[in-house]
């Protein structure tokens, strides 16, 4: 069995739990989506939410990335750690005042806009700043996708978005804000999304509103389909960086461009998933009634997907080679839902070892509790052994 390239001797000191992020595979990952964008002129804004690790940021800013945040502090982080001001776009369904005039203090790129109460209060905060706040508007463009049902974005019922029904409505009351900016369109379908009909979809629907918008003789800079793009959780040594070929490929061949429009994603999960690994100990091994337990270290609280979204994380043992065995792996957590992996295969596990749980760099140290008072998981990068 492969084991993903992991220092394992050099793990065995350390206090478990913790997150790995293996840089080199990052790095590879940026230069793969890089190539990409740079052939189309597609400016990538990364999606901080999915890995806000000061380190973390520091690397995909140093390669020329913008970010896409949904709060206030994302914005502090992401300036801290490098991505200029003018390629930082500000999304959120609730942006509250302070965060508001924290954007436009720092003069980002773009709000992407959901609502017309929001699109008025910036432009009063606006107005108290003497600025002109650009925004993009996000429409919900109810384009299904395959994905599990908490993380599609782009449907009527969701709570995401500006209802295409409203955006007639939406642009007359943009047209009366003094101190606000049209700049773009935005949209975003959801995540993990793995079929590329799903941003074919998207495409389509975006021409039909550009159609619309050049029928209204309004002019818009700015095209942000979002993010979205899936990784193989099932496979994660064999397909360690996503086919971002085939989805920019999807979107800059379904896309209907408009001379000088400038267009823009926003990957998250894409970039940062796959470089992290949770290492956890496991602290017994228990004989239940139909099967065994692999009771870790770790828990819903540094790795919250599986609870959450029954999400699928491939562990590996990665201190043993004895024979493949089956477990219920858990976690400490008082809650039923606290559960990695039922039935799952590992080698055959005792007390001390190691595991790995791989492709958590994505939504996984971001979302740690302190459920429990347990601390929050330390973290180490690749260079921290070296
Ligand atoms: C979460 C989010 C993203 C990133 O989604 P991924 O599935 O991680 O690529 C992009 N844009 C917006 C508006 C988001 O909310």
């Amino acid at each position: 069995m492969k084991k993903g390239l992991f220092p394992t001797n050099k793990f065995i000191n350390l206090t478990t739990p913790f997150y790995y992020y293996d840089t080199v595979l990052l790095k590879a990952t940026l230069e793969s989506l890089k190539q990409e964008t740079n052939k189309h002129n597609i400016e990538a804004h990364y999606a901080v939410k999915a890995n806000a690790n000061d380190r973390i940021l520091n690397i995909i800013a140093k390669e020329g990335f913008g970010a896409d945040c949904v709060s206030g502090n994302e914005i502090k982080a992401a300036l801290n750690a490098g991505f200029p001001a003018s390629k930082i776009v500000f999304a959120g369904v609730g942006k509250d005042d302070w965060e508001i005039n924290y954007a436009l203090e720092n003069n980002i790129f773009c709000f992407n806009c959901e609502s017309i109460p929001e699109i008025e209060i910036i432009n009063e905060l606006a107005h108290k700043q003497q600025k002109i706040a650009s925004i993009a508007l996000r429409i919900n463009p109810n384009v299904k996708v395959d994905t599990h049902h908490y993380i599609t974005t782009g449907v009527a019922e969701n709570k995401f978005g500006i209802n295409l029904s409203d955006l007639e409505k939406v642009i007359d009351v943009v047209k009366k804000q003094a101190n606000i900016k049209l700049i773009g369109l935005h949209f975003h379908i959801g995540s993990q999304i793995l079929e590329m009909n799903n941003f074919k979809s998207l495409c389509t629907r975006i021409n039909e509103i550009q159609q619309w918008m050049l029928d209204q003789k309004i002019v818009i800079k700015n095209i942000n389909v979002g993010g979205g793009l899936g990784i193989n959780y099932q496979q994660p040594n064999e397909n360690p960086i996503p086919n971002f070929k085939d989805y920019i490929n999807v979107i800059t061949q379904h896309l209907t461009l408009q001379p000088h429009q400038q267009l823009h994603i926003e990957p998250g999960r894409s970039i940062v998933a796959q470089c992290g690994s949770l290492i956890a100990k496991v602290l017994y091994i228990k004989e239940g009634t139909h099967t065994k337990f692999a009771i870790l270290n770790a828990g819903m609280t540094e790795l919250i997907r599986p609870a959450l979204y029954q999400a699928y994380h491939l562990i590996e043992n990665i201190t043993s080679e004895e024979e493949m065995e089956k477990y219920d792996i858990v976690g400490p957590i008082c809650e039923s839902s606290d559960v990695f992996a039922k039935g799952m295969e590992i080698n055959r596990a005792k007390r001390g070892d190691l595991v790995a749980l791989r492709s958590a760099g994505a939504y996984g140290e971001v979302m740690a509790s302190r459920y429990n008072l347990r601390p929050y998981p330390t973290v180490y990068l690749t260079e921290d052994f070296q």
